[in-house]
């Protein structure tokens, strides 16, 4: 590991301590050895003067929620130190009084909740302090004779602390530990199973002491030939039927959609093919903290059946009811990662954020596992240690902080055909705010853009060309893990034609898309719809189904053909539990469809500004594509729960159709 301090630009930092904190704290937030999504905590302390001129020493503590890789100044939170101090002192602390406390000693009531490790950092007498979960400290920690091990590394550089939980215990023991100990000849503080502590009146070299204190842990585990990882050879296939249905039996243990994200990295691969993985998989997580992540030990998959997944969920009540003390609820019993032979390793989550956590975390998880094992053999904390942070109310508290808020469709997966723009790019815009992961297909190549943010992947795709469909099927499957909810939008409106003079090429075309190319679309989704979760289908139709008009054969056959799909969709997938429904909109101008110049020539036609011929309908209201996305949002949705085969207009209401 090397330091990434940079002279020149910590020196623009005006040696202000809370910038110089920030920064440190960011190298080390970058370096995911060290720590992983919100793990590890760092400080300051500092004189800080309030509005009425009184001065106090206060600790700027990273505050709960924020990730040390993208921390800012007003991600710390600032607590009078003495208080701090004071409260290591006491004979017992709750977690509540401690929590009570340090709050009533903010000096900004706004900022977040101090770190639980806050009164530890308190008592380091020095002015930064820098704690991580370090893969290669801890590993050395979590094998057998572990602490000898440290000491032959470190000798008396450090302060080793055996395993305690992590909150006031902690810092009172540390207290106990350190009353005559002259700090000055310390560079750090190991704590056994649970990370590292450097400290330094100056910033740059207490982030240095951690990188070298680091970095000799990981020369030992070199010079012990304990670094050889196993890697697979060659690619291997996705088994994405095989990977639909671990999602669904974990969403179904969890009680809700789950997104999973496979890592099938040849390091996955490797772990995974392991002879003895079950048994070295299954001794416990690198660190506590990671625990409310990734839940104590993985789903070892052999043939992906259900009853093994009911065993897990014995096997995790069993664990709770051996360690429950009086007034816990159990937490869902479904696993957060599960090692898969052949395959890699899976992570779930209730969103992408979740999953991409837990597989973050699963993958320095087997790293350790096997630098353990050529170590002398990987030991992790008995259950009951886990167990005590995996129920610890604060820990729970810091999921809920930095956890998605509840969407209505979080974890679920929708695909979505035609989604470059108009009606198809609202559902996609709609589905995403309400939390689901969506892939957007579209032959227009500018849907490759989609993909910036994780939770959407645009996918160019011919809907005329069934292998593109199925492979872009399976990219959704691939990346999300399973399809709940498929919305058939994409189509295409020949220019005005009568039957006489019309272009057979021209209505095929329209037939393909329009029809064919949905057809082909649902064939591919129905064995992944099937184990999706509430799993849903809605067709974008027209109100021309119901009210056909001169001039438009092609499209008027090809949305009443796909209303007759819909609707033997909807006999024949109902005992699958997948709904099928139609919406008809008319008049949505803003589309691809729909440019100036036609809008112009058709309300002409009409005798009628454009303003009036665009609301042209019962309610004399314009329709837009956000109103077709909001249907189709409520289609999928538990508001059309009970309902198949349903067909819905959003056309302002017309003569003709009612
Ligand atoms: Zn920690």
């Amino acid at each position: 590991m090397q330091s990434l301090w940079n002279n020149r630009e910590a020196a623009e930092l005006d040696n202000d301590l809370l910038k110089l904190r920030v920064y440190s704290s960011r190298l080390l937030g970058q370096e995911t050895d060290l720590v992983l999504h919100g793990g590890g905590n760092t400080s300051v302390k500092a004189t800080s003067t309030d509005l009425l001129g009184d001065t106090e020493e206060v600790l700027h503590i990273k505050g709960s929620g924020w990730d040390l890789a993208t921390i800012e100044a007003p991600g710390f939170a600032s607590v009078k130190l003495n208080t701090l101090r004071r409260l290591a002192r006491l004979e017992a602390l709750s977690d509540t009084d401690m929590v009570a406390m340090q709050r009533a000693a903010m000096t900004d009531p706004k900022a977040p909740h101090p770190s639980i490790e806050a009164i530890l950092h308190a008592l380091i007498p020095f002015k930064y302090v820098d704690h991580t979960h370090a893969d290669a400290v801890v590993t050395i920690t979590n094998t057998e004779g572990g602490e000898a091990k440290i000491e032959e590394i470190y000798g008396d550089r450090v302060i080793v602390i055996p395993y305690i939980m992590p909150g006031f215990l902690l810092a009172r023991t540390v207290d106990e530990l350190t009353r005559d100990l002259d700090w000055s000849r310390k560079e750090g503080m190991i704590l056994l199973n649970h990370g590292i502590f450097t400290f330094h009146d100056d910033p740059k070299e207490s982030y240095n002491r951690m990188i070298r204190l680091v970095h000799a842990a990981e020369e030992y585990l070199c010079a012990q030939g304990a670094m050889a990882l196993a890697i697979a050879t060659g690619t291997t296939p996705v088994d994405h039927p095989t990977l639909a249905k671990i999602r669904e039996q974990v969403s179904l243990k969890a009680g809700r959609p789950m997104i999973a994200r496979l890592d099938n990295s040849a390091e996955a691969r490797g772990f995974a093919d392991l002879d003895r993985v079950s048994a070295i998989a299954t001794r416990g997580p690198i660190t506590p903290d990671h625990v409310i992540h990734t839940k104590r030990i993985p789903w070892i998959i052999a043939s992906g059946e259900t009853a093994e997944l009911d065993a897990y969920e014995n096997a995790y009540r069993t664990y709770f009811k051996a360690h429950r003390t009086a007034g816990l609820t159990c937490l869902d019993p479904a696993p957060r990662w599960a090692v898969w032979p052949g395959q890699g390793v899976v992570g779930f989550g209730k969103s992408h954020r979740d999953a991409r956590i837990v597989t973050d975390i699963a993958a320095h998880t087997l790293r350790c596992i096997q630098y353990g094992e050529g170590l002398g053999g990987w030991k992790a904390l008995p259950a009951d240690r886990i167990f005590e942070i995996e129920y610890w109310e604060l820990e729970q508290a810091k999921l809920q902080t930095t956890g998605t808020t509840d969407t209505p469709l979080a974890g679920k997966v929708a695909l979505v055909t035609g989604a470059a723009s108009g009606i198809g790019r609202a559902c996609v815009d709609s589905l995403l705010a309400q939390g689901a992961c969506v892939a957007g297909l579209d032959i227009d190549p500018k849907m490759e853009t989609l993909s910036k943010t994780p939770m959407a992947k645009g996918l160019v795709c011919d809907v005329t060309d069934p292998d593109a469909l199925r492979t872009a099927v399976e990219k959704t499957v691939r990346t999300y893990g399973g399809l709940d909810i498929l919305i058939s939008n994409a189509g295409l409106l020949p220019a005005s034609q009568p039957i006489e003079d019309s272009d057979p090429e021209a209505w095929h075309r329209c037939l393909d898309t329009n029809l064919t190319g949905a057809m082909n679309l649902v064939r591919h989704a129905i064995p992944y719809l099937r184990h999706g979760w509430e799993p849903a289908i809605v067709f974008i139709g027209s109100r021309n189904v119901p009210a056909p008009g001169p001039g438009a054969a092609a499209y008027s056959v090809s949305k009443a053909g796909l209303n007759q799909l819909a609707r033997v969709a909807a006999l024949e997938l109902a005992t699958d539990g997948i709904r099928v429904n139609t919406i008809h909109p008319d008049a949505v101008f803003d589309t691809a469809l729909w440019t100036q110049a036609v809008i112009q020539g058709r309300a002409a036609s009409y005798g009628l500004s454009v303003e009036a011929y665009k609301r042209k309908n019962l309610l004399e209201t314009e329709i837009s594509s956000r109103d077709v996305a909001a249907m189709a949002c409520a289609m999928v949705g538990p508001v059309f729960a009970k309902t198949t085969g349903a067909q819905v207009p959003v056309d302002g209401g017309n003569n003709r159709v009612i």
